[in-house]
């Protein structure tokens, strides 16, 4: 049968590189935590696009914005200044309780963003010699996909057969504080770590971790670089997942949610002294810092700042990691972690897959994705009810009864 699903499946088959293998769900339109098909069929939507949806589909304050940005002026490159931008620098630096602020669009560009500043960094402030300078990160990161960045990936599916690689990285195991202080050395510019590691499965490290990062980067100065690009901005039951650890990096990495899932915004943050470096040429982007999405984004910072879905993801997470921990044990799950409302959940080999266990709750109205193998992400926009997450709770419940 050739229904609009179909088709428009077999298009994107056709004639689209396969980078992905998407669930069979051809989604049409969206509202809060709710997606409908070509079809009509509702489905929940527990994965956020992998946490750009932190405030919702739709969300009226973010479309709202947006919608009269577009009215007004969508972009003028940086080669002119326009008046949504100082105010965007100005309101994101105090979000982060920072100075400065280097807009970009795509997680990936902000994180090169990052490399770029350490480096530049260590050649003019800590006087690292030319060409030597080193930034170590952990094992089973997760960054973005350029050439830079897959090059310091531990996962052969991201990185084989793109080098050759760039060189200047040190991969240490993440969580290990003893290996990384061995790593670094004074060639060492940055540290480089996601404060929970979300493609590798929601990875939590140890408690204290983060905080003897902060220190050994003090002491050997180095800066201390933190992609909150998934973890941030609401996720984990507070504006940063580092707050949890009460640390404060040297510098933020942040994209996703940033955006609202309505136009791609990232940046980096730090302080004057970090990114002074720059000077005019030396960095930039067409489309960062552009008006729609400053416009957007100043929005999604207003109402961060109402604390209103941090607090939300941090009821609702409570309530999903205590319903979640009666399944771990259960046979079918193997392991669960996470914090607020973020969680991977290991299924079992001898259960199936986690593309299993997606398929399955798909067929019941429920949309999550697996990442390596055995795991599936639940990473619900923090809008949600308790009464559907309960719902989708119980959906998963029924799947893993088997
Ligand atoms: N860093 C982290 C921690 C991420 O989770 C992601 C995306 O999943 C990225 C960077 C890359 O972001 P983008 O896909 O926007 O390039």
């Amino acid at each position: 049968t050739h229904t609009a699903a179909s088709r428009a499946i077999a298009a994107a088959e056709e004639h689209c590189a396969h980078t992905y293998h998407p669930l069979p769900v051809v989604v049409a339109t969206a509202e809060g935590a709710w997606m409908t098909d070509v079809e009509g069929r509702r489905y929940l939507d527990m994965l956020a696009g992998y946490s750009a949806l932190n405030f919702g589909h739709g969300n009226r304050r973010l479309i709202d914005a947006a919608k009269q940005q577009l009215d007004r002026l969508t972009l003028t490159s940086r080669a002119f200044h326009h008046d949504r931008f100082g105010e965007f620098c100005a309101e994101l630096a105090d979000l982060c309780g920072m100075e400065t602020v280097l807009p970009m669009n795509t997680g990936a560009e902000a994180v090169e963003t990052a490399v770029k500043t350490a480096r530049k960094w260590g050649y003019r402030v800590k006087g690292v010699p030319d060409g030597k300078a080193k930034i170590v990160v952990g094992t089973d990161n997760f960054h973005g996909r350029t050439t830079t960045i897959v090059s310091f990936s531990t996962d052969p599916e991201a990185r084989a057969d793109f080098g050759p690689y760039t060189p200047g990285f040190e991969i240490v195991p993440y969580g290990d504080l003893a290996a990384l202080e061995a790593a670094v050395d004074e060639h060492t510019v940055a540290v480089l770590l996601e404060p929970i590691q979300g493609e590798a499965g929601v990875l939590v490290p140890p408690p204290g971790y983060m905080a003897g990062v902060r220190r050994l980067c003090t002491e050997r100065n180095v800066l201390f670089m933190a992609d909150e690009i998934q973890s941030g901005l609401g996720r984990t039951g507070r504006t940063f997942a580092l707050e949890h650890e009460g640390v404060v990096p040297d510098l933020y990495i942040l994209g996703k949610a940033l955006g609202g899932g309505v136009v791609p915004v990232s940046a980096v943050v730090s302080s004057r002294d970090v990114l002074g470096v720059f000077r005019p040429g030396e960095h930039g982007s067409t489309f960062g810092g552009n008006p729609l999405a400053c416009a957007v984004a100043l929005e999604v910072i207003a109402i961060l700042r109402t604390g209103t879905y941090q607090r939300r993801a941090a009821e609702l997470g409570d309530h999903l990691h205590a319903e979640l921990a009666k399944l771990a044990g259960t046979g079918a799950v193997t392991a669960v972690r996470g914090r607020g409302l973020w969680a991977g959940v290991d299924i079992a080999p001898a259960f199936g897959t986690g593309r299993d266990v997606s398929e399955r709750l798909m067929e019941r109205g429920v949309l999550v994705k697996d990442t390596h193998g055995q795991t599936i992400r639940i990473a619900p926009p923090l809008v949600i009810t308790r009464e559907d997450l309960d719902w989708g709770l119980e959906q998963l419940r029924e799947v893993l009864a088997g």
